[in-house]
């Protein structure tokens, strides 16, 4: 499932490719796509053609597209979430036939020239919309690669990532050790800090030593800045990949494998030793997901229990 790294390969990819271009015509190929639509297809269409594409935009594994009219005004985004599975493919002149996961196909021009935007997403937890922007509500800019303090609507409730400048660190922190929930809940929940998921909340506990059961308020604030700060350098390293992924669905705005298997410590290692310690990496469900961790040197913060 991507996360912020594989979303933000995607967001810049996008960018180098279908900025300044305007959008000619819409084919949604499944209705479910625009799910999140009263209106359903057609009322996408009608909101997104004719919309100079001005900026690419994400938070989290948010991404958006502040569509620019003739009066240069913005008030629609096109908003695109990858849910499991999503993808864009981009082609210059004319397209090869829809692929059998395209979703949606957004016909655009550039300086006269045709491109092609391909949605596809085999397992279709993904979707594309297109809403209006609200003001942020700290007045700073909505996400990376945006310069407008504003966010889709249906993106307001979704924190700032880990990665963005304008995220209040002392915020996150709080919000982190927050609550008796375990902190891997904690960490994939994206009104805390946003872009996390199953992957990179296993490998940032590891990292910095802490137990993925623990309770979030057993937290000290040195602990939960130890793990914000782990988060970063997870993300910071697996954008230098390009992402992670283990799943062959994934390929970068071109139609060519974009991400890259990067080291894990954890995730997926079951049975295996830890390579800080030796100890057995063991896998357990937390809240509903495979949680991979060290029972050995994970230990801070622990309680004393039977394993001990
Ligand atoms: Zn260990």
């Amino acid at each position: 499932m991507p996360e912020l790294p594989e979303v933000e390969t995607v967001r810049a990819g996008l960018e180098a490719l279908v900025l300044g271009a305007t959008v000619v015509d819409v084919e949604i190929r499944r209705d479910s796509c625009v799910r999140l639509m009263p209106g359903g297809a057609a009322a996408f269409a009608d909101a997104v053609i004719g919309g100079r594409i001005d900026e690419i935009a994400r938070r989290g594994k948010f991404l958006w597209v502040p569509l620019a009219g003739d009066d240069a005004g913005v008030q629609t985004a096109l908003s695109a979430h990858l849910g499991m599975s999503g993808q864009f493919r981009v082609f210059e002149d004319t397209p090869p036939e829809a692929h059998t996961h395209c979703r949606a196909r957004l016909s655009l021009t550039r300086n006269g020239t045709p491109l092609t935007l391909d949605f596809l997403d085999q397992r279709t937890f993904g979707y594309l919309h297109a809403e209006g922007l609200v003001p942020t509500t700290d007045h700073q800019p909505g996400g990376q690669g945006t310069a407008r303090k504003a966010v889709p609507a249906s993106v307001a409730h979704i924190a700032r990532d880990a990665l963005d400048p304008h995220l209040s660190e002392a915020a996150a922190v709080r919000g982190l050790r927050k609550g008796s929930r375990a902190i891997k809940q904690v960490l994939l929940d994206q009104t805390v800090v946003s872009g996390i998921g199953n992957i990179y909340a296993d490998e940032a506990l590891w990292l910095a030593r802490i137990q993925p059961e623990r309770e979030a308020n057993m937290l000290t604030g040195v602990a939960a800045r130890m793990l914000l700060d782990s988060v970063k350098e997870i993300m910071t390293t697996a954008l230098g990949h390009g992402g992670t992924s283990f799943d062959a669905l994934y390929v970068n705005v071109n139609g060519e494998s974009g991400y890259f298997s990067r080291h894990l410590a954890v995730y997926g290692r079951a049975g295996q030793p830890c390579e800080r310690c030796g100890g057995m990496i063991t896998v357990e469900r937390i809240g509903g997901r495979s949680t991979h961790w060290c029972q050995r040197c994970q230990r801070r913060f622990a309680r004393r229990t039977t394993r001990d």
